[in-house]
């Protein structure tokens, strides 16, 4: 078994914004998914590069379109990273690979005879790129750039043949009721079909920007064309055919509703001229709207994943992107609606308890639990949440599946108020004790392996804290998913997963709260950050814990600091500090102020043009009222001054270090 599976590629001529993250998002909860299943996966994902806007867009900023391009990757690279997405493969239009496919499909079609020459005339819109007909318009505008006034074009081009390709197409939908999904979009381009189809132009004359089509080179592919074949150039259409006989045709194309068109018309009948399988599904998802407002660079309406981010984390968003929208249709993202979600999912109830096990398991078994019983209501709980998040997420339910995950939390969480762990304690009911103790331990780690796809980081963390000592990318739905009774647990004790924050204020240690019952007492962070072993036959956690050494941490721990090159632009000295400098740093994908300690060994105008290293995704915090946003990395020997970590200079800002 293997899953192809792809996003859109994406236009560079701005950072990507929360909606274009929402796409990815999703694909990679499938793609994660898949993994977990056991199944073979190959992501994709990609920048668009041949359009006419990212050309204009290097011209405007002086630069060559080829090093635009090139930075633009890897501020894209940068977002996708810190939002954890797992593409086993990114393609850029630009690529040698990619242009042998689109020449050899374009070969293809017109040995075919299916692309001929013809003049075109019509409206353009420049924004789409893309020709709209009278009846797309409204009042004149393009419904999507209502700001832009499309452009009559007249011109020689070569024409698709895109009408022979109707009832092909039509009999393709009738028999493949699941090629394009949702169902309402299914019925849209089924009525669009039956309303018949005209052909499309599928050159541009006069550009420079572009691949040349091989029986016209003065012409270049337009962007359409050319962008929907990377699909097939990715794995080796053109350029390793043995490749491309593996992974051909794709399982699942995750596109936005506005461009479903393309996918299921358009694209479908290029195959069919060339004489390829046609993918088996394409998947048109809603927009994420910025407070009931659809999110638009154009319009100013639009908010980077990037900041999202940094509130809270890449999980929390992941999290509220895929179980507050139902997939397909659109959803909404305020900042409000957001903080809510987080204290209710994640700090009141996964991350409470997650806490409350710990603190009851280190409190009444010295952090070991034992096997006892065959697993009770819990266990039934989450069998039933392991069906019905398996149905949910093959039939691409996204929103669904997570809802079954959370079933099994809001049982476990339910199970301790009801069965009160702390008054079985008193009662010295020990058997029964030991039984609701492992079954919630083992509740935490049937829901953390069902998160996995969604919370990739915190499902981790999690599943180290309950004791699975597998490694998070071995786990498989199959044997992991399901319940199990046996086998010891040692639980770990760590700080607050998502500490609870109140609206607008920024996170602070003293909210890590441990919401357990009363009388379970709960250390401070600062001392609950090791692991304690409990020493050999110690019967109750009264007794001294030894110093324990500093707990190792996991491969998943380190790649959570985000360590990139920086260069600094700008630096002075903090007013009344002895200590600190303030630092203007380029990152590659933003500029931004990091207050560093490092008056005393360095003056401003040394630092200037330095090329150091950061770390990326630290909260923002105050320094002598200055806002910092990162730390910059420097060794400081005892009693000695702080050095800078140094790198070779030639490294581009937002390069990881890892
Ligand atoms: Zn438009």
């Amino acid at each position: 078994m293997r899953f192809y599976l792809t996003t859109a590629i994406d236009y560079v001529n701005s950072r990507p914004h929360l909606g274009t993250a929402y796409e990815k998002i999703t694909a990679d909860v499938i793609a994660r998914y898949k993994r977990l299943s056991g199944v073979e996966t190959h992501f994709l994902m990609g920048n668009d590069e041949h359009s006419q806007n990212v050309y204009k867009r290097a011209l405007e900023r002086n630069m060559d379109p080829r090093a635009y391009c090139d930075q633009m990757e890897r501020e894209f690279r940068a977002v996708w990273a810190q939002l954890d997405i797992s593409f086993d493969d990114f393609i850029r239009t630009t690529e040698p690979r990619h242009k042998a496919a689109v020449q050899k499909l374009a070969r293809q079609c017109f040995n075919q005879g299916d692309i001929y020459e013809g003049q075109y005339e019509g409206w353009y819109c420049v924004s789409c790129e893309a020709f709209k007909q009278e009846k797309d318009l409204l009042e004149g505008k393009c419904p999507l750039h209502p700001t832009l006034t499309p452009e009559w074009i007249r011109e020689k081009n070569y024409f698709f043949r895109l009408s022979k390709y109707r009832e092909p197409l039509l009999e393709h939908f009738r028999s493949n009721p699941r090629f394009l999904r949702p169902e309402n979009r299914r019925n849209e381009m089924l009525r669009l079909l039956e309303s018949g189809l005209e052909d499309i132009s599928v050159s541009r004359a006069g550009q420079l920007w572009g691949i040349p089509l091989p029986f016209a080179p003065d012409n270049v592919v337009y962007v359409w064309f050319d962008a929907l074949i990377n699909y097939a150039a990715a794995i080796g259409y053109g350029s390793d055919e043995p490749r491309f006989a593996k992974w051909w045709p794709a399982d699942l194309h995750i596109v936005g509703k506005d461009i479903t068109r393309f996918h299921t018309v358009v694209w479908p009948a290029m195959l069919m001229s060339a004489g390829l399988a046609l993918p088996a599904q394409v998947f048109g998802h809603g927009w994420v709207n910025f407070g009931g407002q659809r999110m638009s660079k154009s319009l100013g309406t639009s908010l980077d994943p990037a900041d999202v981010a940094q509130r809270f984390g890449a999980d929390p968003l992941r999290l509220y992107l895929v179980k507050e929208i139902s997939y397909g249709g659109d959803g909404d993202f305020t900042w409000d609606r957001y903080e809510e979600r987080y204290n209710v999912d994640l700090a009141n109830n996964l991350g409470n308890l997650v806490s409350r096990l710990s603190a009851m398991a280190e409190k009444f078994r010295a952090s070991r639990l034992a096997p006892a019983g065959a697993g009770g209501r819990l266990a039934q709980v989450a069998g039933a949440s392991l069906a019905r998040y398996r149905t949910s997420m093959d039939t691409l339910a996204l929103h669904e599946g997570v809802a079954a995950a959370f079933e099994i939390v809001d049982a476990a969480n339910e199970f301790i108020a009801e069965t009160a762990p702390w008054s079985l304690a008193k009662k010295g009911e020990a058997a029964r004790l030991d039984e609701v103790l492992f079954e919630v331990a083992e509740a935490v780690r049937v829901a953390a392996v069902l998160l996995r796809p969604v919370m990739p980081a915190s499902s981790a963390e999690i599943l180290h804290r309950v004791g699975e000592t597998t490694t998070p990318d071995a786990l498989r739905l199959d044997t992991d998913g399901r319940w199990r009774s046996e086998g010891v647990r040692q639980i770990a004790k760590r700080p607050a997963l998502w500490p609870r924050v109140e609206s607008g204020t920024p996170i602070h240690e003293s909210d890590t709260r441990i919401n357990v019952e009363a009388d379970v007492q709960t250390r401070p962070r600062s001392e609950s950050i090791v692991d304690e072993k409990p020493a050999a036959g110690a019967a109750a956690p009264a007794a001294p814990a030894a110093p324990a050494a500093p707990a190792r941490i996991t491969i998943d721990d380190f790649m959570k600091v985000e360590l990139r090159v920086a260069k600094v632009l700008e630096a002075e000295a903090v007013p009344k500090s002895k200590k600190l400098l303030k630092l203007r740093v380029d990152t590659g994908a933003d500029q931004r102020t990091i207050v560093a300690g490092i008056a005393e060994a360095y003056q401003p105008e040394q630092l200037v043009g330095r090329t150091i290293v950061i770390v990326a995704n630290l909260q923002p915090a105050k320094l002598m009222g200055v806002e910092s946003n990162g730390m910059v990395l420097a060794a400081s020997p005892d009693g000695g001054l702080p050095t800078l970590i140094g790198v070779d200079p030639a490294l581009p800002p937002g390069a990881r270090v890892r």
